[in-house]
């Protein structure tokens, strides 16, 4: 057991430093289910044209391979970067020990919200504004 400590100045509802393991645990699975995704996804690309790209993944540290995946440019593999980004973020804010907390209003992030989105920065009513603030996509009509 850690010793209690006064460093944190966070309210009772935010995520404690303490309680980062469980979702750092949360973070890592879904960064190793995205990493074994692309590698298959490269598997794959070797068919493509792909196959020097491929036959480097295995020797590649994690980092280097989403940048290499950024450089293949497939547009299967960009939203997995884009979740493995998100993760790294995660880990930093973690390393921080900012994760937990609204970048937007400062305020801790909801407790549940964090269960279902463990890369998520903001909290819930900053991330609706955010979004309408920022889709641009236009809605299909039909
Ligand atoms: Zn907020």
């Amino acid at each position: 057991m850690a010793p209690r400590t006064h460093d944190s100045a966070r309210g009772d509802s935010a995520v404690r430093r303490r309680e980062y393991a469980h979702f750092e645990h949360k973070l890592r699975q879904r960064w190793d289910a995205l990493r074994q995704e692309m590698r298959e996804t490269l598997l794959r690309a070797q068919n493509e044209g792909y196959a020097d790209i491929a036959g480097r993944v295995s020797d590649l540290e994690d980092q280097s391979l989403a940048d290499l995946l950024v450089d293949v440019n497939l547009a299967e593999v960009t939203r997995d970067v884009g979740e493995i980004r998100d993760i790294e973020r995660a880990l930093r804010r973690m390393a921080l020990g900012t994760y937990g907390t609204c970048v937007s209003c400062g305020q801790p992030i909801e407790r549940e919200r964090l269960e279902v989105y463990p890369t998520a920065n903001r909290c819930a009513s900053c991330q609706r504004a955010y979004e309408h603030d920022h889709v641009t996509t236009p809605t299909p009509r039909l």
